[in-house]
């Protein structure tokens, strides 16, 4: 039988896929054709300048390994790069491209002896004059490390953020996640690495973007057919710091976009830095090779601050603005607004101007007043302990019942119903959900999670349940 193209490349992936993670397979080898086969020469295709390039860094062993033993000595590889307006094997919106954008289809061949170096190679890509092209970094620099004041509740991820402004994509804090909750200080923190950069590093491109801003860029430039032009800008940036990257939840393409422009800036010894209002693995429908390159680098969390903290932060704000505030007044509010620095300013801010309005002195009735406010303003949160008893009383059966190990069905699902809540309505890790349900791991509290999602969008019933201990748990 005669060599095609086809079985000489089925032979390699068949060794290859034996000696790497079916991950690393599935990312990086699934998606290549074999295209032709000329004496010793296979051609293959790839979708991408980017996906030869990481082929050549990290594969090119084992892919001549494989070829020679089908080929011989005298194997050689030609990537043909074949960018489609998809990039790697999905293909997010196509249906949405008119025929037209198929002029754009771009080949390129490049014929690569195999060895381990990067070859020159002419980016078709570029856009032109763009390196020229100053890009303006959307930095707030009245968010600097200066007036980020250091406590116990923020010390590692200020000083691992201190460490990537001294040298950014030189530490092993690559990416940086910095996460935690709302209001706690994490786009502060980012814009602080992001304006110290451009302070230490003028020449380097830093760009500050939400990860709502970015979802748009991309989906218009999708629907605009500019969606390389999209991923090149990206790929050019040094420093880049995305805010809030638990939006990109359930956005599969905006999370296939990222990705590549994730990989092409790390390999690149790029700086990234990500926040996120949620930990690594408390993040739903962020797919999970997104997550595991999160978690390359550091993943920093900012806790509640702390007592100390809370009285700096309220001095120096007030110091800022020119005002004095009785002792008192200033522990009554750091007593009184724990988990949220930006409650605590809004606090300050108001009491400020009920006072100068209304020539008041600022006293502790005036402080009490705009507290009660913004406390009741923010949402009593429920305990764990509470949703249980509710879910438990709403299927009469006990809370010992709803913990149990049993894989009675009802159960089951109360018991789904109790951990879907308290991820909806608490702060609570998914891990710290399990143990306080019955003992089970994080796993099974996210599977409980998609699990309600599920059946309450397909059964009546079941949505009926939903509704009801929603009710129950929010009046
Ligand atoms: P997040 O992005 O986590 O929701 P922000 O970064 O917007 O929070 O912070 C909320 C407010 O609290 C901002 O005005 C910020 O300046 C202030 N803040 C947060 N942490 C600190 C800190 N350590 N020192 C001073 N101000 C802080
Ligand atoms: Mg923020």
């Amino acid at each position: 039988m005669s060599k095609t193209a086809e079985s000489v490349w089925n032979n390699c992936l068949a060794f290859i896929e034996d000696n790497i993670s079916s991950q690393a397979y599935k990312t990086w080898f699934e998606p290549i054709k074999a295209v032709k086969l000329a004496d010793c020469s296979l051609s293959i295709q790839v979708p991408s300048k980017f996906f030869y390039e990481w082929l050549e860094e990290h594969y090119v062993k084992i892919l001549k390994v494989a070829l020679t033993k089908e080929l011989g000595k005298n194997a050689k590889l030609v990537y043909i790069i074949r960018m489609e307006n998809t990039y790697g094997n999905k293909q997010p919106f196509t249906e949405k491209i008119p025929s037209a954008n198929r002029s754009n289809l771009r080949s390129q061949e490049i014929d690569v002896p195999l060895k381990n170096k990067s070859p020159e190679l002419k980016n078709p890509f570029v856009i032109p004059g763009i390196r020229n092209v100053k890009i303006e970094s959307q930095l707030n620099p009245n968010y600097n490390f200066e007036n980020f004041l250091e406590g116990e509740s923020n010390r590692l991820a200020r000083s691992a953020g201190l460490a990537v402004a001294n040298k950014p994509g030189g530490t092993s804090f690559n990416p940086l996640l910095i996460f935690g909750g709302v209001g706690l200080g994490k786009t502060h923190l980012a814009h602080a690495i992001g304006v110290d950069i451009k302070d230490k590093y003028p020449e380097k491109t830093v760009l500050y973007i939400s990860a709502e801003k970015f979802t748009q860029q991309y989906i218009e430039s999708v629907t605009k057919n500019n969606r390389n032009d999209f991923i090149h800008f990206y790929q050019i940036i040094d420093v880049l710091i995305v805010d809030d990257i638990q939006l990109l939840s359930g956005k599969a393409g905006t999370q296939d976009v990222f990705f590549h422009i994730f990989n092409h800036l790390h390999q690149n010894g790029k700086q990234v830095i990500l926040t996120s209002d949620k930990a690594p693995v408390d993040m739903i429908d962020i797919e999970q090779r997104l997550l595991s390159r999160f978690k390359w680098g550091l993943s920093a969390e900012l806790n509640h601050p702390d007592y100390a903290t809370r009285i700096a932060i309220i001095k120096s704000k007030l110091y800022r603005d020119g005002v004095d505030m009785p002792e008192e007044i200033i522990e009554f509010l750091a007593n009184n607004i724990k988990t949220n620095i930006r409650e605590l300013e809004g606090a300050i801010i108001s009491l400020i101007a009920h006072s100068s309005f209304n020539k008041k002195e600022i006293t502790i009735d005036l402080a009490r007043k705009i507290v009660d406010n913004y406390v009741k303003h923010t949402k009593r949160e429920v305990s764990i302990e509470y949703i249980q008893k509710v879910v438990s009383d709403y299927f009469q059966m006990d809370v010992s019942t709803l913990q149990s190990k049993t894989r009675k069905r009802h159960i089951v699902q109360a018991r789904q119903l109790a951990m879907f809540f308290a991820k909806k309505l608490t702060k609570a890790s998914l891990a710290s959900i399990g143990s306080q349900i019955g003992q089970r791991d994080h796993a099974t509290v996210l599977h409980a999670c998609k699990t309600v999602d599920n059946l309450s969008s397909t059964d009546k019933q079941f949505r009926k349940y939903v509704e009801d201990l929603n009710k129950k748990l929010t009046l």
